[in-house]
């Protein structure tokens, strides 16, 4: 039958009349920069993270390039990042002038190892970015112990993690200084195309950022900032407006998804021959739904690129997320890293598969994937 990783059609199919109703509604009403359904949407996703403000941006991309521009950094300026993530988390800092500074990975969450960071930082550091890969939180309280003794602003990679908490229960985004979302049509909260958000609890940056978002505009065509035009699309606002009221529910069933797909994969004795290894919630704690959202399932298995191999002649859809750490991009070959640098990192890009995981994916399906993994390593 074959399993797709990601199966958009499945997702938006029982939406489909909603979302036909608010695209005509803002059709309709000729309203296609911000207004209403931007500011409400705002304030919902403010709210759902935790968090007193909300900024629509462009893209999760945007969301990260305007948060380093509206803390200021620049030419001269470090940022201490990990090398293990979608490209955006660095190429936003590069865009801006700024060298990101990498340390390795923790290799059971995949997030930025928080005792490595200090050794990192240096005079000209202006930010911590962590980022909560694949939909679980990077270990924030020593992140934000650091950045306070060396008064480092944090920007959270969240685009992967909308409400995704922490173990002390807060939510991804409101911890730091800022937090970056995307809406991406593959993340957890996805729209029709590009957008993204920062969520912030400072006042005074969060009025930076709507001004900047506005080609640093206040009143209209009086610049005080040089900023651009990162305003979020009114009609992924308002599509968006009606997805976030089914958010839990996805939430709850790539959770239970995952929960299935560790009975199964125990059920094949894989995980004791150390051929798959599966993902841990590393910071799990009692009574907290949100301890991870899995926008990806990713497993570290045996002879990785020969398994994938064996998936795509069973039609079984699998991804790497990321083939290629940042430190080893040819793009970054300037910042003069080598191979063996982040050891952690390089080995979570050899031998990691993300396995489709979201929400719509039947019983069935995760069983086809698992006996699909099974039948390779009995070859
Ligand atoms: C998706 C993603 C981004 C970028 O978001 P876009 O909306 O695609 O620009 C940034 N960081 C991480 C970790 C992501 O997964």
């Amino acid at each position: 039958m074959g399993v797709p990783l990601l199966d958009l059609a499945a997702h938006h199919a029982p939406l489909q009349k909603e979302i036909m109703a608010v695209l005509e509604q803002v059709v309709r009403s000729q309203a296609f920069i911000l207004g209403p359904e931007v500011a409400k949407l705002e304030e919902r996703v403010a709210s759902y993270c935790q968090a007193k403000a909300a900024i629509g941006v462009s893209s999760g991309t945007d969301a990260l390039l305007i948060s380093l521009m509206a803390l200021g950094v620049g030419p001269g300026d470090e940022v201490v990042t990990t090398p293990y993530s979608f490209f955006a988390t660095a190429g936003a800092v590069v865009r801006l002038g700024a060298k990101p500074v990498f340390v390795d990975i923790e290799p059971r969450s995949f997030n930025i190892h928080p005792d490595k960071i200090e050794r990192a930082v240096t005079a000209k550091t202006k930010a911590l970015i962590p980022v909560h890969l694949y939909g679980q939180s990077a270990d924030m309280a020593p992140i934000m112990d650091l950045a306070g003794r060396r008064k480092l602003a944090v920007i959270e990679d969240a685009a992967q993690a909308i409400g995704t908490e922490y173990k002390d229960g807060r939510r991804a985004g409101s911890i730091g200084t800022v937090g970056c979302l995307s809406f991406f049509p593959s993340k957890n909260l996805g729209c029709l195309g590009d957008a993204g958000m920062v969520v912030t609890n400072d006042a005074d940056l969060a009025e930076r950022l709507r001004v900047l978002r506005v080609h640093g505009s206040k009143p209209k065509y009086y610049h005080k900032l040089i900023g651009g035009n990162f305003r979020i699309d009114t009609i992924q606002a308002a599509v968006l407006n009606v997805k976030l009221n089914y958010l839990d529910g996805w939430t709850k069933r790539r959770q239970e998804n995952a929960q299935r797909y560790e009975t199964l994969f125990r059920q094949t004795g894989l995980p004791e021959r150390g051929a798959v290894t599966l993902p841990e919630a590393v910071y799990r704690a009692s009574g907290k739904s949100h301890y991870h959202i899995y926008n990806q399932f990713v497993l570290r298995v045996e002879r990785r690129d020969d398994l994938i191999a064996h998936l795509k002649q069973k039609g079984i859809g699998a991804e790497i997320y990321y083939p290629v750490p940042f430190h080893l991009q040819e793009c970054f070959r300037y910042l003069g890293y080598k191979e063996g640098d982040f050891p952690e990192s390089e080995r979570a890009a050899k031998d990691t598969i993300a396995i489709p995981i979201y929400p719509e994916l039947t019983a069935e399906q995760q069983a086809e994937v698992v006996e699909g993994i099974g039948s390779f390593y009995k070859k």
